[in-house]
């Protein structure tokens, strides 16, 4: 056992849709022992911060850069809560520079994007520290004890709770539970962590829950989208052409143009240091496939650089790359969900004592941060009085 503990409550994930359940959770029960489980080094999940050990004084946001909420205008759940993330200053309004290359790689001012249209929000800090501020801002007294790199793999249930077990035989016990991911409701658990039967799945059988049997049905048409980020570490001296100073400046690509480069969409991060670290976005099925049966990893960064030189060759504010720019790639096997969304409705279970909260979730924001904060915001206020 990891510890003798049987927590009130276990929360496996520490994505940004952990934190803010956390800490929404927090705040209203003070008196209980919280544990978080989860498989990273920190906070964030999909959106979080690259600190490189190699590359030193270089934070790269490599998943999410920032978000946006499309839709709080009917949602005063999600606008209260945008507004208190306001209030503490842990986000600001992102107004950088956006534009979307069109065929002939001009500019065109514009937000029709999925993730730029509504209200643009950047972090005060990076996107980690965002995760981190959420939860921090409520757990004062340190309720929370956190498991990091701590991957869980197994889970049982009965009528006194939940116990997991994690890939190095820890064991936790806890009386609810949420999963703050869906990665142990999902098939792709089945190769990911080596298991013969979905973890969920075999906890609760088939028949015994109905929502259960119902979240598990709707898992089994939602699919993920793959992609591949390339975090540009430039050179000393690479800089804009202009004067440009705010933090991010985002480059989306049209379809054709995303098609003939790759790319998706290419945004800079000015650093702390003054650094300007690139980071390029792609889901381009071609490309993935070209960089998973790539022999030569360092070819295959050139032809990155080339690409990013040829679709700014005549632009009036990127420069031209070097060919030994710093390049680390992330490979990300499940960036977003597609597909079928889970009805709100089956969040929560209180026969089998566990909830559920992420971008898959239902809703304007599915497969976004706007899902993920709302979904976590949902699910809190429909628990509140029931752990008591
Ligand atoms: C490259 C990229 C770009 C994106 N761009 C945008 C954007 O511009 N705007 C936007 O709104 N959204 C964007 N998204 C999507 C956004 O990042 C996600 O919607 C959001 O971060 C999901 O948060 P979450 O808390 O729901 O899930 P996650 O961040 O996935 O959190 C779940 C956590 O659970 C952990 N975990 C899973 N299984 C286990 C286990 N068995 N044991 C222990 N830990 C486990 C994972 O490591 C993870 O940290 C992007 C995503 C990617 C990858």
């Amino acid at each position: 056992m990891k510890s003798d503990v049987t927590y009130d409550l276990l929360i496996i994930g520490g994505g940004i849709s952990s934190c803010v359940f956390a800490s929404k959770y927090l705040k209203n029960n003070i008196t209980k022992k919280v544990g978080l489980i989860e498989i990273g080094r920190g906070l964030g999940g999909r959106s979080s911060t690259r600190i490189s050990k190699k590359y030193e004084g270089w934070k790269l946001n490599h998943g999410s850069p920032n978000f946006n909420i499309s839709n709080s205008k009917n949602n005063l759940l999600l606008k209260r809560y945008i507004d208190e993330l306001l209030e503490n200053k842990y986000i600001k309004i992102d107004d950088s520079e956006i534009f979307f290359l069109n065929e002939d790689s001009n500019l065109e001012i514009q937000k029709i994007s999925e993730f730029s249209c509504g209200v643009n929000y950047l972090s005060s800090d990076s996107m980690s520290g965002l995760s981190k501020m959420i939860i921090e801002s409520n757990n004062l007294k340190e309720e929370i004890d956190f498991f990091f790199e701590t991957l869980i793999v197994d889970m049982k249930f009965n009528d006194k709770g939940w116990l997991l077990t994690s890939k190095n035989g820890d064991k936790f016990k806890s009386k609810y539970l949420i999963c703050a991911t869906n990665l142990l409701l999902h098939k792709r658990s089945l190769k990911i962590l080596n298991v013969n039967q979905i973890p969920l799945r075999k906890a609760i059988p088939i028949n015994s829950d109905k929502k259960i049997d119902l979240i598990l049905n709707f898992l089994e048409e939602q699919t993920f989208i793959p992609r591949l980020t390339f975090l540009i570490y430039t050179n000393k001296n690479y800089s804009y052409k202009d004067n440009y100073s705010k933090k991010l400046r985002y480059f989306y690509l049209k379809n054709n143009l995303e098609k003939k480069y790759g790319f998706e969409r290419i945004i800079f991060q000015l650093q702390d240091n003054n650094k300007l670290g690139i980071v390029v976005h792609s889901k381009n099925a071609e490309l993935i496939d070209s960089y998973i049966s790539a022999k030569d990893e360092e070819v295959f960064k050139q032809k990155i650089i080339k690409n990013f030189n040829k679709l700014f060759e005549e632009n009036s504010l990127i420069h031209k790359l070097t060919f030994d720019e710093k390049i680390s790639i992330m490979k990300w096997r499940a960036s977003q969900p597609s597909g079928l969304s889970v009805p709100l409705s089956l969040q929560f279970s209180r026969k089998s004592k566990i909830g559920f909260c992420g971008d898959w979730f239902e809703g304007n924001g599915f497969g976004r941060i706007e899902g993920s904060i709302l979904s976590a915001l949902i699910l809190e206020k429909k628990i509140k009085d029931l752990i008591k």
